[in-house]
């Protein structure tokens, strides 16, 4: 299949689309249909070379331009980005099955919003002035240097950006590295960057498996390593990363709880619980797929819930008016459908879908549980699909234990109309990101990550720049050196 604007060979670096066919094959399958549309190669070691030496030499005069030369042209890259949104979306479509009606205004967009952020912040990444009766002391915020950034698939073009951006709006130069299962996506936004005039090399991508984002994590030129993935990869890179002394961020999995109080607005809840649960078909860390609901409103919560589950429009995801896609990948669909199998084993009520929709794509029902169990699997494990589990609860200490208990910490949330009750709930979750009244929210302004065993680190905000950047200290004596030798 050809298409409009598919990237020209495997990887891309210093400034131009470069192939080496030696690597292991990728196959890019469009998951509506079962298509291949690009087959693509791993990084051989000779790639990985030349991305990072390209990526070492073209740091140093990166970071030698002033923050508002880089910064214009990052602003400018999100132009072009803004300019060809319905291209960009297309092909995100094809590389992740995710419906056009969401690609259009979450994707391309998001991260044309991350470069436009991070490049008006660039002129403004400062230290400090630290007097000291005569003498002074000023901080610097100076580049950590050469960045590898490793991506997920839920959301291709944006972690691109989401770790781009403000790896380069703070002088660092970045190989990354996309999944393999949506490979094309992040050569667009390289191609897209030299475009807009960034000197060749602060930006590279190379495709590969898990062991070539393990090559890159473990090279010794490599000063800090970005990943969004599971929390088992997590712990993998940040041990490889620790053993170089580098510094890291890791964006990972959750396990997320959603908390619905009696005297919520339902339709509100019952929108919020539909945005934490079947926006990308299920597959968004931060999803809110614990939904604990207090028992007097159960019932009309989910009965709601699953009038309007059944409207949900599934089917073509170059339709605009399809809302819910496929999964990216059989093998995905089959984890899914795996879990589903283990909550019906384990005696949780199948509400609502729960089955494969046969077609050549790998598309599931929207799916709801409820009269879930804390000790079931569907309770613990991160299922990454549409699959919504839906917990009885009485009263809020019960409910902040309960949700709380877990190892993972990326978000959370709770409705309620008592504002009080609100702070207090979202106080006590042991959570990086909430939400009152709402879900899933992420605008770049916003710091975003988790805490326990979801992350390290935050992404967007200036919260981003922190982690893209450290401190230089210059203490200055004015006087004489006072010294007992
Ligand atoms: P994954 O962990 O399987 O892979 C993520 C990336 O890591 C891929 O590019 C993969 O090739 C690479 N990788 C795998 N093993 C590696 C290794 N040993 N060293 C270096 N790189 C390695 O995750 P996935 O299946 O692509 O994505 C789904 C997971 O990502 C879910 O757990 C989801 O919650 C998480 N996620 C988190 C966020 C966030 O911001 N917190 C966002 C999106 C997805």
């Amino acid at each position: 299949m050809a298409l409009k604007c598919q990237p020209t060979a495997s990887h891309f670096i210093d400034g131009e689309y470069i192939e080496d066919t030696d690597g292991k094959i990728i196959e890019c399958i469009y998951p509506a249909t079962g298509e291949k549309i690009a087959k693509l190669h791993s990084a051989t070691p000779k790639i990985i070379e030349m991305a990072l030496e390209s990526a070492k030499h073209a740091q140093k005069s990166w970071a030698k331009l002033s923050g508002t030369e880089r910064g214009r042209i990052l602003r400018k890259a999100s132009d072009i980005i803004r300019e060809r949104n319905r291209e960009l979306s297309v092909l995100e479509t094809y590389d992740t099955g995710k419906p056009l009606q969401e690609t259009l205004y979450v994707d391309a967009t998001s991260a044309a919003d991350a470069l436009e952020y991070f490049g008006g912040l660039a002129g403004s990444i400062t230290g400090e002035h630290i007097p000291l009766g005569e003498d002074w002391a000023y901080t610097k915020r100076i580049p950590i240097g050469l960045c590898v950034g490793i991506g997920a698939w839920n959301y291709p073009t944006q972690i691109a950006c989401w770790k781009g951006a403000p790896a380069l709006a703070c002088g660092n130069s970045m190989v990354f590295k996309p999944s393999e299962m949506t490979p094309l996506c992040a050569l667009k936004i390289a191609e897209i960057l030299i475009e807009a005039g960034a000197p060749k090399g602060i930006y590279n991508v190379i495709q590969g498996y898990g062991d070539v984002g393990a090559k890159l994590v473990s090279d010794p030129r490599v000063d800090k390593v970005s990943l969004t993935g599971s929390a088992e990869t997590g712990k993998k890179v940040y041990s490889s990363a620790a053993l170089g002394m580098k510094n890291v961020t890791m964006e990972l999995g959750g396990k997320s709880p959603l908390i619905i109080f009696d005297d919520a607005d339902i339709e509100n809840a019952v929108s919020g619980a539909m945005l934490a649960n079947m926006y990308s078909t299920g597959q968004v860390c931060s999803n809110g797929t614990r939904v604990f609901v207090q028992s007097s409103i159960k019932e009309v919560f989910l009965k709601r819930f699953i009038e309007r589950a059944t409207k949900i429009i599934i089917g073509d995801p170059m339709d605009e008016e399809t809302q819910f896609g496929p999964m990216v990948s059989e093998k995905q669909r089959d984890i899914v459908m795996s879990f589903i199998e283990k909550g019906k084993a384990e005696g949780a009520t199948l509400a609502f879908g729960g089955n494969i929709i046969e077609s050549s794509g790998w598309f599931i029902e929207p799916t709801v549980f409820s009269d879930v169990t804390d000790e079931m699997t569907i309770a613990k494990e991160e299922i990454f699909g549409p699959v919504m589990s839906v917990f009885d609860f009485e009263n809020e200490d019960e409910v902040i234990a309960r949700a709380n208990d877990t190892d993972l910490g990326l978000a959370g949330g709770v409705f309620t109309n008592d504002i009080k009750r609100a702070h207090r709930v979202v106080d006590q979750l042991e959570a990086g990101t909430c939400f009152i009244n709402s879900y899933n929210d992420a605008p770049v302004e916003v710091p975003f990550g988790g805490i326990k065993g979801s992350g390290v680190g935050r992404e967007n905000s200036k919260a981003a720049i922190e982690h893209f950047s450290q401190l230089k200290t210059v203490y200055v004596r004015m006087g004489n050196v006072d010294s007992p030798y």
